[in-house]
């Protein structure tokens, strides 16, 4: 099965480690949503899997896809020849909704608007887009899932796919597109719970996932500044122990454990359900995986602590709310609920960060050209209202003079060769805006706005994290009594007088 859009490049961690061209280019920065003062955080957390561990996206996602398609033959009874298909790492984005009682994708923006729409792997017209939906979606129908973490973009292109393959088995005919994603979601649960997954990574971690040469520096700044390090991952001990050895195991002589780095290590945490109920802690046998109850009165360095809760942690460790900064990669998971539920500070490792940052930049001079020509937009729309009010009070005098009407008709006439402008201006804004767009993604466009607008996506990073970037390591280059802080931001009103 061909997809009807021409695969994109593939995007990753990519493997200039020079931190001094991750800092010229801007792609390697920490961006800030809300003031965060580091020296005021006394703990800082990070979840491990994509943010501690970089995936090499491509790798990790075509192994997941096989895998899945070889249950949905093996188990679900699918027909031998989705063994074909192969998987298109530029297919999907993250922040897109899957609608699976229509068999779409969607990109919305932040008013909840629909914006572009796939069915299958074929996009659908602005026509069928509205005839499908509207305007506004409800985020929370049941139908939609949120492709929110970059684990659930095999899922997307594998559903796309099956939604073509099977309509075209029966001559377009709409199929149970609900089944067919829950078919997809129980082979994929299958594959990470049984170990199938991690079991083959285990066999080459190198090849699934980078090791950032800065991390244990990184780390080993922020113990030095004073703060308290812990670890919170969802992984359980097995592969906790695989993936952290390999990151951080002998980088520094100071620390010739990895567990070294961490004054709490926390596994199989159950986010977002650590920040949510009271689930006990439990000490995990490093060797057995034997758990035995935990009542202690403190953490323990060195030792593997499973399940818990925040309540007890913040306990334990003497520290609560805004005093703790949490890194992670999930927005509902690791960032929404903790900053919500616990008042923790959050940052978000967001990987495609430095590949959309690569991209606008190379995109620098049709940006500066699209701002340059709204301002113009803005002032031409502003000479046209000026205008047709004047036209307008003219035309209200009971009985005009011959001298306004030939003014008249000189403003009716300024005020054609006007909308003859700003047509033509819009016209070159849509094809600006196009080649921008389609310099992110051929289809989806940028992962971060919808148009003009910020994306559903975007708005969740804007509402729920403090701080976001690429990598943990990026914190390497800010000083660890760094403020960071918040860019200005200008309503539309206060825009208006600085382009008039
Ligand atoms: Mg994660």
């Amino acid at each position: 099965m061909e997809n009807s859009l021409e695969p994109t490049a593939v995007v990753g961690p990519r493997l200039d480690d020079s931190i001094t061209a991750g800092i010229a280019e801007g792609a390697r920065n920490i961006f800030v949503n809300r003031n965060l003062n580091i020296e005021k955080i006394s703990v800082i957390g990070f979840d491990m899997d994509y943010t501690l561990a970089i995936y090499f996206k491509q790798a990790i996602e075509e192994l997941a896809f096989d895998l899945t398609i070889e249950q949905m033959i093996a188990v679900k009874g699918y027909p031998a020849a989705i063994g074909e298909f192969r998987y298109d790492p530029g297919f999907a984005i993250r922040g897109l909704l899957l609608d699976k009682l229509r068999g779409n994708l969607l990109k919305i923006n932040r008013f909840k608007v629909v914006g572009r729409v796939m069915h299958g792997t074929r996009p659908m017209t602005p026509a069928e887009v509205l005839a499908a939906y509207e305007r506004k979606i409800d985020t929370s129908d049941k139908h939609l899932v949120s492709i929110d973490t970059l684990f659930s973009l095999p899922e997307a292109n594998l559903f796309a796919l099956l939604v073509d393959y099977l309509e075209d088995c029966n001559d377009g005919a709409t199929q149970d597109y609900i089944r067919i994603f829950d078919d997809i979601k129980e082979c994929i649960d299958m594959i990470h719970n049984d170990g199938s997954l991690k079991g083959l990574i285990a066999l080459d971690v190198p090849k699934y996932i980078y090791k950032d040469p800065y991390l244990a520096l990184t780390l080993d700044k922020m113990r030095q500044s004073g703060k308290k390090l812990f670890l919170l991952t969802n992984s359980y001990w097995e592969y906790t122990q695989l993936v952290m050895t390999y990151l951080l195991h002998d980088e520094l002589a100071t620390y010739p454990q990895w567990q070294d780095y961490f004054d709490v290590i926390m596994v199989g945490a159950r986010k977002p359900g650590y920040f949510l109920t009271d689930s006990p802690f439990w000490v995990c046998d490093p060797v057995t995986e034997e758990l035995t109850a935990f009542d202690g009165e403190r953490f323990e360095p060195g030792v593997v602590y499973q399940h818990g809760n925040i309540k007890v942690f913040e306990q334990l460790i003497g520290h609560r709310g805004d005093q703790i900064l949490y890194i992670g990669d999930h927005i509902f998971g690791d960032i929404l609920r903790s900053a919500k539920n616990g008042n923790w500070r959050t940052a978000l490792v967001i990987q495609e960060l430095e590949d959309t940052i690569h991209q606008s930049r190379s995109m620098r001079a049709e940006r500066t050209r699209l701002t340059d020509l709204e301002e113009l937009r803005q002032k031409i729309d502003r000479e046209l209202l000026l205008v047709t009010s004047k036209i307008g009070k003219l035309l209200e005098l009971p009985d005009p003079a011959p001298a306004l009407a030939i003014e008249i008709q000189r403003l009716q006439a300024s005020a054609d060769e006007l909308k003859g402008r700003l047509g033509e201006l819009v016209e070159h804004l849509t094809l600006i805006e196009e080649q921008i767009d389609t310099a992110h993604h051929p289809y989806w466009g940028e992962i971060f706005t919808e148009r003009a607008e910020v994306s559903r996506f975007g708005e969740q990073i804007r509402d729920y994290a403090c701080i976001y970037t690429s990598r943990v390591s990026n914190f390497l280059l800010y000083p660890t009594d760094y403020t960071f802080k918040a860019v200005r931001e200008w309503m539309s009103h206060e825009r208006l007088d600085l382009v008039l």
